[in-house]
This record gives structure tokens, C-alpha cells and sequence, in this order.
């Protein structure tokens, strides 16, 4: 049933609900959605619409993925939750161990989504060198970087319009130049040599830890960089010691072609952030994952040493038991995630010949351009222009200003990639 009007007289607004990212008085009502199966969401009124970007780039598999949903309700009759600093649980231990070997670090601290996974790697970075007695008061981030909304995340994110009304309230960060690039860039060499010199610099300051988004910035507008780039950065972090900490909440488990963007890259982080399609994008969790050598540092008998971080819900049972569902459908069909590169290529390919189209860029199953505008950022409204003409087509995207992705759950096929970019095409003609 249609909602009246109600709670300040606004249509197509529910009375009660206040909507993440999103002004009231300027945009479209939220769409209703009943049910969703695959890559499809169902309406109210019976619409179908290709769900092109995962909603919110968590639903990995796809929505209702069978083997997921059964998990859930097994580990539901099984043991729903459990405090964990009094106990474990097998769901959590068999989480750990395949998370260990898949990543290679080997300790895994639970909590509950990308911005305190984020905030978890960012304590752990800096009371690990005040427990070594020698507390280092730097953080590195990168121009762009986007890693939650939490205050410590909103600090080594970009600073922003999201972020201008708490400014008084984050942490100082340094900040080096994130070089990115796309098809056809010829000035990425030069780019990334004055981004290394720069991280060089800031880096003579003593550093407790950098953080990045490897390869792929996401928010910050699907910015890629080489993997030889990431390389190089890693090499200028060890030799400062500075402790490395990858935030993989939108690259990891599949989405850049490998299980995680830093094994495509050849980087091996000392920290790792995780959540989105942790639990195939089911459950809301995140993961902090840390080297041995890290979790050593807050072992001792002096009770300042210790983590005092948790969250009620740390390492919720069913949250496990999707993580671990979705992880084996990775693991035993993975020339699903491998392969969806080679599938968007050609799409792409062809549009990049669209005279709006500028700057296009793949990286596994993400694959998004620019449209040619005077006027880049978030606020700019061709993307939100496009997107309206791509859902009358039953396309829903959702552009980052004038940033166009597409990031599809991994059971898209071939006929729905080929609408996704043949609607895109449409909406170009038309915008
Ligand atoms: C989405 C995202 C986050 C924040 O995750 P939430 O679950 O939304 O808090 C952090 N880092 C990156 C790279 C992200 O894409």
C-alpha cells in the first residue's frame, strides 16, 4: 500500500524512518522493496530492477544466495550469540582459522561493520607502539581515502562535505597524493613519482601506521592505482617501520579479482580491515585482522597493555557461519570472481567510445568511467541524472557525483551485464 503523507507532510516518506546519506528536501523518496533473489530487487508495485551495485557493494554472491540463508538458520537454532570475552565458539575459531590462511595474518579481531573494523586497525596501530614505549603520533592517509564514518574513520578519511560539520572533533592526519589512473593515462608515471617523494617526506616523521585502500579507493570515487605504485609504497613504509594497514572493506573476497586486492597488488599489510561481503553481504560484521607479532605486543601482565575494545555483538555467531558460507562458495567457484574482469572488458571497451564517457577503469568485478563535466565532486548532478534514467530502464546504479560504476554481485549473467551497459549506453544519449 502506498504510504500517505505524513510526519511533515512529505509523499513517499515513511513517517518514522531517517535515511542514511540522504537530504529530504531535495531527493527522491526511497524505493519500497519486498523481496530480492540473484541479482534482482522486486518493488511493491512488481518492478524488477538489476541491482548493479551490490547494495552498497555487500552482496557478493547475490541476494537470497541459497547456501547462505541455510547457514543462518542452522547456526540460529544452534547458538544465536554468546558474549565473546568469556567465551569462543566453534563458528568463530573455524572463521579465524580460514580467514588466517586466506590472508595470511594470522589474528583475527572481530566487530561488527567497515568503520569500526577500520577503527579497531587504527587503535590496534597505535597503542601497539605505546606498548612498546615508544608511542609514535603520526598517522599517514591517502588524498581521497574513504573508510567509514566513525570519528576515527572520518579522520584519515578524506575531509569533506560529510565530513566539514565535526571538524573541530578529528585528529590530525598527514596526507599523501593517492596517483591514480585509467585507460589511456599517460601522465600516471610522473603522478605516482611526486606521490612517493611526497609519502617519502612525511614519512621522516616517526610514523605509528599508513592506511590505504588497495588499488581500488571506492567512495573516494572508484580511484585505481597500479599495483607497481602499491608496491612501492610498501617498501617506503617498511623501511620507517610505520606499521601498514590495508582497508579492504570494498576490495576484499573477490571483488578485485583475487581474494584480496593487496594479494593481486604483491603487498602484505600488517593489519587488515574486512566487512562488507564478509558474510556475502547477509549479516552486518567486520574483521580487523592482525600479524602474530602484533597480537604479541599487547600480551603482558600490566593491564595498560590490553585491547579495551569490544562490541556487544563481537563475533556473533550467525555472522560467522555466513562469513564461513560465503567463503566457501568463493573458494570452490572461484573462476567466478577471477573472471568477471575478462566479462566487463569488452562492455567497456565499447563504451569508452561514448564521447561523455572519460577515464574509464576495471579492476575485477568493478568497472566504472567519468562523465565529461566542468564540474567534478559528489554534489555534481549528471550522475544523479543518469541514475533516474537507468532505473526507468530497470537499472539501479548510484554514481558518485560524476563517477559511473558498476559493482554487480557475482552471480550477474551474461544478459543482465549486457542490459546494465546497454541502459547505461541509452542514458549517455539521453542525458
Ligand atoms: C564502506 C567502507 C567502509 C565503511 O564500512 P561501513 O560498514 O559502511 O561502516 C570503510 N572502508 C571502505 C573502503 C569502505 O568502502
Amino acid at each position: 500500500m502506498p504510504l500517505r503523507a505524513a510526519g511533515g507532510e512529505r509523499p513517499g516518506w515513511h513517517p518514522h524512518l531517517w535515511h542514511p546519506f540522504t537530504q529530504v528536501a531535495t531527493a527522491d523518496p526511497p524505493l519500497r522493496v519486498v523481496r530480492a533473489s540473484g541479482a534482482l530487487l522486486e518493488l511493491d508495485d512488481g518492478r524488477q530492477l538489476i541491482d548493479a551495485i551490490s547494495s552498497w557493494w555487500v552482496t557478493l554472491h547475490g541476494h537470497g544466495e541459497a547456501t547462505i540463508a541455510a547457514a543462518i538458520a542452522h547456526q540460529a537454532r544452534t547458538l544465536e550469540q554468546v558474549g565473546f570475552s568469556d567465551f569462543r565458539h566453534p563458528a568463530a575459531e573455524q572463521l579465524s582459522e580460514r580467514l588466517a590462511a586466506a590472508s595470511g595474518l594470522e589474528r583475527l579481531f572481530f566487530s561488527d561493520n567497515g568503520s569500526t573494523a577500520v577503527e579497531v586497525a587504527l587503535k590496534i596501530a597505535w597503542q601497539w607502539w605505546r606498548n612498546r614505549g615508544e608511542p609514535r603520533r603520526q598517522l599517514i592517509a591517502f588524498e581521497g581515502a574513504y573508510h567509514g564514518d566513525t570519528f576515527g574513520a572520518m579522520a584519515v578519511g578524506e575531509r569533506s562535505l560529510f565530513s566539514a560539520p565535526f571538524e573541530p572533533l578529528l585528529f590530525a592526519v598527514a596526507r599523501a597524493p593517492w596517483p591514480a589512473t585509467w585507460w589511456g593515462d599517460d601522465g600516471v608515471e610522473a603522478r605516482e613519482a611526486a606521490a612517493l617523494e611526497h609519502l617519502e617526506q612525511l614519512l621522516d616523521t616517526p610514523t605509528a601506521a599508513v592506511i590505504l585502500e588497495p588499488l581500488l579507493q571506492g567512495a573516494g570515487g572508484m580511484a585505481l592505482v597500479r599495483e607497481g605504485f602499491l608496491r612501492r609504497v610498501e617498501a617506503l613504509v617498511r623501511a620507517s617501520g610505520a606499521l601498514l594497514i590495508a582497508d579492504e572493506v570494498m576490495t576484499g573476497f573477490g571483488r578485485s579479482g583475487h581474494l584480496f586486492a593487496c594479494q593481486r597488488a604483491g603487498i602484505r599489510p600488517d593489519l587488515m580491515a574486512l566487512s562488507k561481503g564478509l558474510t556475502g553481504g547477509f549479516l552486518p560484521m567486520g574483521v580487523t585482522l592482525a600479524r602474530e607479532a602484533i597480537y604479541e605486543g599487547f600480551i603482558g601482565t600490566a593491564p595498560g597493555l590490553t585491547l579495551f575494545h569490544g562490541h556487544s555483538f563481537t563475533a556473533n555467531p550467525l555472522g560467522c557461519a555466513a562469513a564461513l558460507a560465503s567463503l566457501e562458495l568463493l573458494e570452490s567457484r572461484p573462476q567466478r570472481h577471477q573472471g568477471f574482469e575478462a566479462r566487463h572488458r569488452p562492455h567497456l571497451e565499447a563504451l569508452a567510445a561514448h564521447p561523455r564517457v572519460r577515464r574509464p577503469r576495471l579492476l575485477g568485478s568493478v568497472a566504472a568511467f567519468e562523465l565529461a563535466t566542468d564540474a567534478p565532486g559528489y554534489l555534481n548532478p549528471l550522475g544523479l541524472r543518469l541514475q533516474r534514467l537507468a532505473l526507468e530502464r530497470g537499472v539501479f546504479l548510484r554514481p558518485l557525483g560524476q563517477v559511473v560504476y558498476l559493482l554487480p554481485p557475482l552471480c550477474l549473467d551474461d544478459d543482465q551485464l549486457a542490459r546494465c551497459y546497454a541502459v547505461i549506453g541509452e542514458a549517455l544519449d539521453r542525458l
